[in-house]
């Protein structure tokens, strides 16, 4: 029997990839999580220099260890042993050949919404690397734009403030207080409505639930 979710994921990407490349920006639709490996993995031409942020949906679909182990030169933060190695790093990514990155939500007119803290991961989305590639599970689609800047605010940035327990009023609530606290992690908020160069940024929606 057709899985009813998965068939609304298709539907509703069928939708979202016109609507992407109407904005110039490249999109595919992987069905699960190999074929987004696959996919992505595509995307990245051998011998590239690979960067990326903080990105669970890369981690999900295993890309993040297949770029570490396959032919590329990889700038990855998590090897870091001082914080001025991981400054470099970080610095490195917005050079890199390609970044790879999530969303933390999608308009289905085919827009990107995402917050940061430092402002690494949305420095590197504007400008600098060659070509970034998005993994984006289905379940970042919201109905329009307005619902996925609430989505990116109300429901990522309160889950990511799970994983980092910082000094905030998300992290004790589960609820976003608006905050101005040191900590906040919601510092730039970036609508990304339109791709120039044309194709530079590269969607793999993914027809699973992927990061937060
Ligand atoms: S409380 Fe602060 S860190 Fe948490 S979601 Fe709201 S603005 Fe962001």
């Amino acid at each position: 029997m057709n899985d009813p979710k998965k068939l609304y994921y298709e539907k509703r990407a069928a939708i979202l990839v016109r609507n992407l490349k109407s904005r110039h920006f490249d999109a595919y639709y992987c069905d699960n999580k190999e074929l987004a490996l696959r996919k992505a993995l595509e995307l990245i031409p051998e011998g590239s220099t690979v960067g990326w942020g903080g990105t669970m949906s890369a981690q999900q679909i295993g890309l993040i260890d297949a770029v570490k182990q396959g032919g590329f030169r990889c700038f990855d933060r998590s090897a870091a042993e001082s914080p001025e190695e991981k400054l470099e790093i970080e610095k490195n990514c917005l050079f890199s050949d390609v970044f790879l990155t999530g969303a933390n939500a999608l308009s289905l007119d085919g827009q990107m919404v995402n917050i940061d803290g430092y402002g690494n991961r949305v420095a590197a989305i504007i400008y600098g690397p060659g070509a970034v590639v998005v993994i984006a599970g289905m379940n970042k689609v919201c109905e329009n734009l307005e619902d996925a800047v609430s989505r990116a605010r109300t429901v990522a940035a309160p889950a990511n403030q799970q994983r980092f327990q910082r000094n905030t009023p998300c992290t004790v609530t589960g609820a976003c207080g608006d905050c101005k606290s040191e900590d906040c992690i919601c510092n730039q908020i970036v609508i990304t409505r339109h791709c120039r160069p044309a194709g530079r940024i590269k969607f793999v929606l993914v027809g699973e639930d992927l990061g937060l």
